[in-house]
């Protein structure tokens, strides 16, 4: 099931139907017996496959347009739509969002081609319900792009989208850039134009969760990954542009000074956020392909933690290494949710350097709670063997680091109203130590090892000579 040599990879995926193509090609596309249930059905089967496998689910409670998920199942596919090797994955990244393209307006489009005025989202949409708790059916990978009402500046970013309504979505604002939009045209007693775009090629799904400056359009760091400017249409209803070859698209508007219950929903953390009284937008229009496909993510499932994942981890390897020239890569673990354990790994100069790093690596994000600094020996990707390098590497009365109430993440049921430990963990060598105390021990051959060549050919004749 994986992806073989670097050399075989093709370039960019620009769209998501030959993405799909090419995880069918490849073995890794589930396509169910239709009718799936939405609610909690097609959540399962994601999840059941979410490590090795995309879903495509026909007539799903029995209604004409397919849902997909787990376009992303690891960080190889999403080097595979870049076309690079995984070791180059964060700094291409990176390279991308610094040098951004600016997109190409196009009069007509595919996402246009069919359009309905009322508006009964579902019963046009298949929308699944995900966690057991939800309090209903969401939209969970719907591009939310809003323009600033002063410049024109386009956002864009996922946010869950709770229906509310038959034209009404309820939808959490964290403290980011829709929220800041949205400020503006409430002060100015404004709805705020929106677009929810479903159904876009992997790359310029990633290009959402960019950690770009407010203003920084992330549909142009889209065309910075694709190589190519993205294509965009102007919204029938509003002024906010879409990506061209997207399936799906809701015009609509964030309401000024009106806010509804949303929630509960299965979060990142592994946790509800609870219900709240949260922002809504009311939907004008909904666009769509011929034949549209309806692309979901379960909520705090794998594709949902590595679309979080990648962004951060560029932006906090750019960060470092310009203090730290000698920090190699990072990692947040999925066990640390994609969000709160971060691995290090250093080629070690001095000694309390890995200190520096890691009071360093909190100052990144404030979602940072746990950093572990590892050497260039340990595969920071493997858990075990970064546990490994803890349990012989690391005592604690003089390798860890505790800071007490600082910044953390709102969403860890262990933090106070946000504010919580971090704790770091030195677990490189100590310079200067006698070698062979720390040399791993390794078994030749182990890794080059050509099994094939080493089978007997005449493997149950000896079998039945030797046990009789
Ligand atoms: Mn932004």
């Amino acid at each position: 099931m994986r992806w073989r040599e670097a050399s075989m990879q093709p370039a960019p995926f620009r769209q998501l139907r030959p993405w799909l193509r090419h995880l069918a090609s490849s073995e890794r596309l589930f396509i169910a017996r239709p009718g799936l249930d939405l609610r909690f059905e097609i959540a399962a089967l994601a999840k059941r496959l979410q490590t090795r496998s995309a879903i495509l689910c026909p007539e799903p409670g029995g209604q004409g347009i397919p849902v997909i998920a787990n376009l992303l199942c690891d960080r190889s596919w999403f080097a595979e739509a870049l076309g690079v090797p995984q070791a180059e994955l964060l700094e291409r990244y990176r390279r991308a969002a610094d040098n951004p393209v600016a997109w190409r307006e196009v009069p007509d489009a595919p996402v246009q081609e069919v359009i309905h005025e009322r508006i009964d989202l579902v019963r046009l949409l298949p929308i699944p319900t995900h966690n057991e708790l939800d309090s209903g059916p969401y939209i969970t990978a719907g591009l939310l792009i809003s323009r600033n009402p002063a410049t024109g500046e386009q956002n864009v970013t996922i946010h869950r989208c709770q229906i509310s309504g038959p034209n009404r979505i309820g939808v959490l604002l964290l403290p980011r850039h829709t929220l800041a939009f949205h400020e503006m045209a409430e002060k100015a007693g404004v709805p705020l134009q929106v677009a929810i775009v479903i159904g876009v090629d992997p790359l310029t799904l990633l290009s959402s969760q960019a950690i770009a400056p407010l203003g920084q359009d992330e549909l142009e760091i889209a065309g910075a990954l694709h190589g190519t400017p993205l294509e965009v249409v102007k919204c029938r209803t509003n002024d906010v542009r879409v990506p061209a070859q997207a399936e799906i698209v809701l015009e609509g508007r964030l309401l000024p000074n009106v806010r509804e219950p949303e929630g509960p929903f299965g979060e990142f953390p592994q946790y509800y956020g609870r219900r709240e009284d949260q922002h809504v937008i009311e939907i004008d229009l909904v666009t769509h392909r011929r034949n549209p496909i309806f692309h979901t993510i379960v909520g705090g499932g794998l594709e949902h933690l590595l679309l979080g994942a990648l962004p951060r981890e560029a932006t906090i390897l750019a960060h470092l290494k310009r203090v730290f020239p000698n920090v190699r890569d990072v990692h947040l673990t999925r066990g640390g949710v994609c969000r709160y354990h971060l691995v290090v790994q250093i080629e070690k100069r001095s000694e309390g350097e890995a200190k520096n790093i890691i009071l360093a690596a909190f100052g990144t994000h404030y979602d940072i709670k746990q950093v572990t600094v590892v050497d260039p020996d340990v595969d920071i990707h493997d858990d075990h063997d970064v546990q490994w390098a803890v349990a012989t590497r690391f005592q604690a009365d003089r390798d860890l680091i505790l800071v007490s109430g600082a910044q953390g993440s709102r969403l860890d049921p262990s933090a106070k109203a946000g504010v919580s430990a971090k704790m770091g963990l030195d677990a490189t060598v100590p310079l200067g130590v006698d070698p062979f105390t720390f040399t791993r021990i390794r078994v030749p051959g182990e890794e080059t090892l050509d099994l094939d060549s080493l089978l007997a050919p005449d493997g149950r004749e000896r079998l039945r000579e030797l046990l009789g």
